[in-house]
């Protein structure tokens, strides 16, 4: 496909979803969604964004017209389709239907999976924003009774979009929102013929988002690491014994914060439990208790903490005092040894004398 000077984002979040991706999107700065949508990042191709929650207009008709005009395959420029919330299962509906989005002519609802089997095969890109939509998330968790499932699991794992992608993950209950803005920027981008090909992970996860734990990125690592840990939820060190499963989690959060950079779940109290996961919720439940291994892992690194801690603790304190040479007295006591001062000899070299 040529390169692209204009590109719709025809965003649904009529999936199993609080609009909560959409929500975190607008604390975005890196960059801005504004920024992108007035033209202000260079490069991109023009971004026209279609997402209720953000629209100026009151919905109806007005607001349907591009996503109709899409599944026509008459919109007239290439699109992004962006997915939030979980993929309920029509199939077992019975009588009703679990979600929808605008009508068919006769008036009866048209669901997400009916929009996404027009759309997404037609998109020059597919995203899914949120871990409702990459995995499932809350809404298919153990016992619903819609069958909710992540976009992957709807579409299949090696779906292609029109331009020849895979399905992008963005995972996060919600989203980051930068991380989101970064992954969109390099999708426009590909699509100018500015940008390699997105790297994902076997998740569909941009990899350098999601490549890293947690625990790697966390302000309170240094706590952990020398064994020094909370006991309850007022404490600012290492919280892997009240609940934190930071050590097994592919997110960056701590390490890019959450808004300009301020925030990230453990670095401000908040025990990770795991939510960019696909395993999240279910495997990560209950949330508080401490998870499995860490006791253990907890009680070999404690041992090995208590000791490094007291011995940085004698070092910290002697680094924390200033040279005792440092004085106004009458004595110079700095250990300097005039014998080597200007205009002295000096032997070397095998008693050869040199001036210095
Ligand atoms: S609070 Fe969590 S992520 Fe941070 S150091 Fe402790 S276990 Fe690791
Ligand atoms: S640090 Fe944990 S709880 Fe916080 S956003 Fe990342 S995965 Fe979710």
């Amino acid at each position: 496909m040529p390169p692209v000077e204009e590109v719709h984002i025809l965003w649904i979040s009529e999936g199993m979803s609080c609009d909560g991706d959409t929500v975190s999107l607008t604390a975005a700065t890196q960059p801005r969604l504004e920024d992108v949508l007035l033209g202000l990042v260079p490069g991109l191709p023009k971004v026209h964004l279609h997402n209720k929650v953000l629209a100026y207009s009151l919905g109806g008709e007005d607001y349907l017209a591009p996503f109709r005009k899409a599944a026509a395959g008459n919109l007239g420029a290439p699109f992004v389709l962006v997915i939030e919330g979980s993929i309920p299962n029509e199939n077992i509906n019975g009588d009703g239907y679990w979600t929808s989005f605008g009508n068919h002519p006769d008036g009866s609802p048209m669901t997400l999976n009916e929009w996404i089997d027009l759309l997404a095969p037609k998109a020059w890109g597919v995203v899914a924003a949120g871990t409702c939509a990459t995995y499932g998330g809350i809404h298919a968790m153990a016992g619903n009774p819609t069958g909710a499932m992540g976009l992957a699991d709807y579409l299949g794992w090696e779906f292609r979009s029109a331009g020849g992608l895979p399905i992008v993950n963005v995972p996060g209950c919600p989203i980051q929102p930068d991380n989101f803005m970064e992954t969109l920027v390099w999708l426009l981008q590909q699509a100018a013929g500015k940008a390699p090909v997105i790297p994902l992970d076997d998740k569909l996860r941009p990899t350098w988002l999601f490549g890293k734990t947690v625990h790697e990125g966390c302000d309170r690592a240094g706590y952990y690491e020398q064994g020094d840990f909370a006991v309850d939820y007022n404490a600012p060190r290492c919280q892997v014994k009240i609940g934190c499963w930071g050590p097994v989690v592919n997110c960056n959060v701590p390490k890019r914060g959450w808004m300009h950079g301020i925030g990230g779940c453990p670095n401000v109290g908040g025990v990770c439990i795991g939510c960019t996961m696909p395993g999240f919720p279910d495997k990560f439940m209950p949330f508080m208790d401490q998870p499995p291994g860490a006791a253990f892992s907890s009680k070999l690194v404690s041992t090995y903490g208590r000791v490094i801690r007291a011995l940085r603790g004698i070092t910290n304190h002697t680094m924390d005092e200033e040279p005792r040479w440092h004085h106004n007295g009458p004595a110079l006591t700095t250990g300097y040894d005039p014998h080597y001062s200007p205009g002295k000899r000096l032997l070397t070299n095998g008693g050869k004398e040199h001036m210095r």
